[in-house]
This record gives structure tokens, C-alpha cells and sequence, in this order.
């Protein structure tokens, strides 16, 4: 297939083939033509990294004509992910189309006077959606598309309250999108709540991460991840990777470490401001630091160019968040390497994760010192 077949407008194809898409994922071919046809609310579920952004996005600004009031709201976990899911939109759009960022830790002030003058589409996090909604700074009322990116996500125990208060002041008759890598059964139950008829569609096979993405696990001591971190940095000619933490402590303390040997890592997690969390996501996105710590505020949807490693310094408690961490590399084709860290006394969490994730997850070692001096 290509993405002449969906007969898209002139100007929306060229800044497809601008971006570089020559062909459409599976997952595009499967969502775009149904959300052409304006019939059915959507659950998808497609694994990390197949273009799922543009799935809805495409369509969506197909079918709008600039209206200067808004039309499409999109809600996502964290606030990073709200800019990157606009400015991907934003890329593919045509004419007047407005797009609006709103999140947390950015000024409230700047994005009323945005909305002021008139937007098309929002894409927000719930926290700050809210606060303009209760404020009469932002109407939703009219909208014809919600969608729910990380949607297992945002109707976990963190979001759903303000997902629902969102929800109350939209129209009934209104579309219903959700996508994520993750769909569990009882987020497709939970859905019933919301939407009466609704179509799931998912482009995934027993294994929910990508086969782009090698995965080893290696059995280290508490004591020995340090060292064991950085061999697995030393022994690549080109590490440029994510390294996740269990805690927002955890992550300054590893940081800390690495650049107290020399090595250009950043730290990102929710104490930051937001004009930090920013900096660092750009640096690092820029290359200019080739390791970024963070906590699973970089876990969920982050799409970061080149990503060679993910490494779970310490490994997920939850399922789920092994998906969606080592979904960071092995994007849109593109090949990378899943290296997560084990204690002795952490084998249960580790079955667990291949048990739900079905991954094939091989068993790997601390690299020697002659292999790096090598
Ligand atoms: P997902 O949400 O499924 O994890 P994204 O929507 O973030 O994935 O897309 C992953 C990457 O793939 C992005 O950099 C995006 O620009 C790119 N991409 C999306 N669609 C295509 C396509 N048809 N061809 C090539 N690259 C694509
Ligand atoms: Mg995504």
C-alpha cells in the first residue's frame, strides 16, 4: 500500500513524503482509512515505534478545515509527550490548521492568549487541560474527536479522574480514539463506560515488544550496577541510550556518578522544572549528551532518533513498563538493544515480564574489562 491510496489532499501527502514516509506502517494502513470514513470509535493497539502518531494524525487533519475553534482533543501522560504528539502533527499539516501544546510547568498565560486567537486541535495533559476547562479558558464543548494516547495509561488510577472530568464536557456525539502498546483486557472493559460501539483493532502478535529490539537481561549485585552500567556504556563504540531508574533518587545518584567518571549524561524526572525537562529532552534528542537517566516520565511514547540501548538499571515493577521502556529503541524500522538488570533476589519480576510481554529475553553478561580495553 501506499499513502496515495487513501486519497489524501495534495498538500498533506507532500509533507508526508517531506518527513520521509515512503509507505505506511501496518498500523496506518489499518486506522487511516477508518478514520476516513467517519464510522466507528476506535481501541488500537500497535506495538512501540510503528507510527501510531500519524494513524490518527493523518486522518485528522484531513477531515478538519480550520475553524479557529476546537475540534480534535488528544490527552497524554506526560508533558513531553503532549509537545512531541503536536509538533509530529504539526509537521504533516495543512494550511491554517492550528495545533496547541497544553501542559503543566509552561505558562499558563502564554497558552490562554493562544487559545484566544483561535485553535483547531489541543493536545494536552489532563492536569493543565483541566485547569483551562475550570478556568473558561478552553472549550471543549464541540469537539468531534477525543483521543487517548498511552490510553491503558491515562485510564489507570493517576489519570482517570481527570480523564472523566475532561470527558464530562464533550459532546456525546463525538469520535473516541484510544491507542496504545498496552491494551489490557480490563482497560477494554473499562471503555464500555465511555463508548457504546467501538471497533479494536490490534497489529500485534504474542510478542508486544518489536523484534527490532535484542533483549538481554544480566544478573548483577545491587552492588556492582555501577560498574556494570558502565562497562555496557565503554564496551560500544557509539552508545547513545536511556537508562531508566526506579526512583527520582535513584536517577540523581546515577547521573551524578556517571559525570563525576567523565561521561556526558543528563538526568531528566518529574522534580525538574519544566524548562529543564525540556533543555535536557532537546539535548539529548540532539545528541549532545549521549545518555539520558531518567525515570518513566521517558517511558511512555518518547520518540528519540537513533536510540541505540534502553538500559533498566533497575527493572520495572510493573509489566508493562518493560514495554514501554525498551519500546524507546527499535523504532520506525530501525534496530536497538534492551539491557535489563537483574538481582539475584528479582528473578519473580523478571518472569513476570516475559510472561505478560512474551519477549524473548536472553540471558547476557557484565562485559569483562579486557573486552573494553580490546
Ligand atoms: P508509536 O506511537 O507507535 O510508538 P510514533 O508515532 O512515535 O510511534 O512513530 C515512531 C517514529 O516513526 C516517528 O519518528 C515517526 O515520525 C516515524 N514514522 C511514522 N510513520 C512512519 C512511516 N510511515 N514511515 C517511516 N517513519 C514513520
Ligand atoms: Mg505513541
Amino acid at each position: 500500500m501506499n499513502f496515495e491510496d487513501f486519497k489524501l489532499s495534495k498538500e498533506i501527502l507532500n509533507a508526508i513524503y517531506k518527513k520521509g514516509f515512503e509507505k505506511p506502517t501496518v498500523v496506518q494502513e489499518k486506522v487511516i482509512p477508518l478514520l476516513l470514513s467517519r464510522k466507528k470509535n476506535l481501541i488500537v493497539q500497535a506495538k512501540t515505534g510503528t507510527g501510531k502518531t500519524a494513524s490518527f494524525g493523518i486522518p485528522l487533519i484531513e477531515l478538519l478545515e480550520p475553524q479557529k475553534n476546537i475540534q480534535a482533543i488528544i490527552l497524554t501522560p506526560t508533558r513531553e509527550l503532549a509537545l512531541q504528539v503536536a509538533e509530529e502533527i504539526n509537521s504533516l499539516k495543512k494550511r491554517n490548521l492550528k495545533i496547541l501544546p497544553i501542559y503543566g510547568g509552561q505558562s499558563i498565560n502564554y497558552q490562554i492568549n493562544h487559545l484566544k486567537r483561535g485553535v483547531d486541535i489541543v493536545v494536552g495533559t489532563p492536569g493543565r487541560v483541566l485547569d483551562h476547562i475550570e478556568r473558561k479558558t478552553l472549550d471543549i464543548s464541540k469537539v468531534s474527536y477525543f483521543i487517548l494516547d498511552e490510553a491503558d495509561e491515562m485510564l489507570d488510577m493517576g489519570f482517570i479522574d481527570d480523564v472523566e472530568k475532561i470527558l464530562k464536557n464533550t459532546p456525546e456525539n463525538k469520535f473516541f480514539l484510544m491507542f496504545s502498546a498496552t491494551i489490557p483486557q480490563r482497560i477494554v472493559y473499562l471503555a464500555k463506560k465511555y463508548i457504546k460501539n467501538y471497533e479494536v483493532i490490534k497489529v500485534v502478535d504474542k510478542e508486544l515488544t518489536t523484534n527490532l529490539t535484542e533483549q538481554i537481561y544480566i544478573e548483577v549485585n545491587e552492588n556492582d550496577k555501577f560498574e556494570a552500567l558502565c562497562r555496557v556504556i565503554d564496551i560500544e563504540e557509539e552508545f547513545y541510550g536511556l537508562v531508566f531508574c526506579r526512583t527520582k533518587l535513584e536517577v540523581d545518584k546515577v547521573s551524578g556518578k556517571l559525570n563525576e567518571r567523565g561521561y556526558d549524561a543528563e538526568a531528566l524526572h518529574g522534580d525538574f522544572s519544566q524548562y529543564q525537562r525540556e533543555r535536557v529532552l532537546r539535548k539529548f534528542k540532539e545528541k549532545r549528551a549521549n545518555i539520558l537517566v531518567a525515570t518513566d516520565v521517558a517511558a511512555r511514547g518518547i520518540d528519540i532518533e537513533g536510540l541505540s540501548h534502553v538500559i533498566n538499571y533497575s527493572i520495572p515493577l510493573n509489566p508493562e513498563h518493560y514495554v514501554h521502556r525498551i519500546g524507546r529503541t527499535g523504532r520506525a524500522g530501525k534496530e536497538g538493544i534492551a539491557i535489563t538488570f537483574v538481582t539475584p533476589r528479582e528473578y519473580r519480576q523478571l518472569f513476570r515480564i516475559k510472561k505478560f510481554s512474551n519477549a524473548k529475553i536472553k540471558e547476557g553478561k557484565i562485559p569483562s574489562i579486557d573486552q573494553i580495553i580490546n
